[in-house]
């Protein structure tokens, strides 16, 4: 059995990771391995910055956005390089298995390192939902309840002035915060990078149609891949009379204490990844699928095409009339 292993987070934060790295930790030393704590991703590991931690190091974690490791993005590790000191690190440490939280670019650094030699099991924390094996991702939960209270607060205000609000919110290149939040707000409009949108259609039109029977302030939803909200906001004046207001909501929809279900995804996953490595098993993305929690090979994972669901948008279409 596996002795040593080391947990790092990488690429943007999303909450639920700190309640990952606490499973982590508990189940690695439940089992009775030494369990090292990378500070700020692939760069702690090149660095060697790590601490050795304990049943409390992360005690009063698991309500915590962030991470408490740090997270980076590092170009250096993606050279040779960088990867060789990475190596070297874990030989010098004794670190025989990783375990890695992150995006999709992380998981690409975890492939490497495990065809390397240091099998890695690498667990989906982004709040873009955004990796094509898993149904789901630490941190969207949390994400898509932050965009609708804050949309909320801004439907408010757009509601006492007969306004429309444009908001942007994130996801990087994929459409899921912004489909799942423009349904959960009742957006007139949602734009997402996955369906091609033709703007007079899709928003003057379907706004103008609305009002109609009488609609007097309005939502739009626009994913950042598709951006623009403040030229987004001009024409709307201009072609509809109703004045209207950009919002970009950005990192406020990174931070923030987990949802249950972020906490608790999160705490399945982690203690997966140190079955998993305990056997000395590696190069796996652990991913759930109907709410089942089960594990892929890295490389068949990053093949997996992303899709939203399209009948979901149709939906969404005909109900926010
Ligand atoms: P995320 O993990 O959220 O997708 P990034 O794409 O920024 O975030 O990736 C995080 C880190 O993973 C990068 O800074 C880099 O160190 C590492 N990484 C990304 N892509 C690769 C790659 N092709 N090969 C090796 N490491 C990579």
């Amino acid at each position: 059995m596996i002795k040593t292993i080391g947990v790092l987070t990488s690429g943007g934060d999303a909450p639920g990771m700190n309640a990952a790295i606490r499973a982590v930790v508990r189940a690695g030393c439940e089992l009775g391995m030494k369990v090292y704590g990378i500070r700020r991703g692939y760069n702690g590991l090149m660095e060697d910055d790590m601490y050795e931690m304990n049943l409390r190091s992360v005690s009063d974690i698991i309500n915590r956005g962030g991470t408490i490791l740090y997270s980076a993005r590092s170009s250096r590790f993606k050279t040779e390089e960088g990867m060789s000191d990475a190596i070297e690190t874990c030989k010098r440490r004794g670190i025989e298995g990783l375990v890695v939280i992150g995006g999709d670019g992380s998981f690409r650094g975890a492939r490497d390192l495990s065809l390397r030699g240091i099998p890695c099991v690498a667990i989906p924390g982004t709040i873009d939902n955004d990796i094509g094996c898993c149904d789901y991702t630490i941190g969207y939960d949390t994400s898509m309840n932050t965009i609708m209270q804050m949309v909320d607060r801004i439907r408010d205000t757009a509601e006492s002035h007969d306004r429309c609000a444009v908001v942007e919110v994130m996801g990087r290149g994929a459409g899921y915060l912004a489909l799942s939040s423009g349904i959960a707000c009742g957006a007139t409009s949602i734009l997402l990078p996955e369906v091609p949108y033709d703007f007079d259609r899709d928003v003057i039109e379907r706004m103008k149609r609305t009002q109609k029977s009488n609609k007097v302030h309005f939502v739009i939803i626009v994913s950042e891949a598709i951006g623009g909200v403040e030229e987004m906001a001009k024409r709307i004046q201009a072609e509809t009379g109703v004045e209207a207001r950009a919002t970009i909501l950005g990192h406020v929809q990174r931070g923030g204490s987990p949802t249950a279900k972020d906490r608790i995804v999160a705490s399945q996953m982690g203690y997966h990844a140190v079955q998993l490595l305990k056997e000395g098993i590696g190069n796996r993305v652990v991913a759930m699928q109907k709410e089942k929690i089960l594990d892929f090979d890295i490389f068949e994972a990053l093949s997996m095409k992303n899709t939203v669901d399209l009948d979901m948008y149709k939906m969404a279409l005909e109900i926010s009339i």
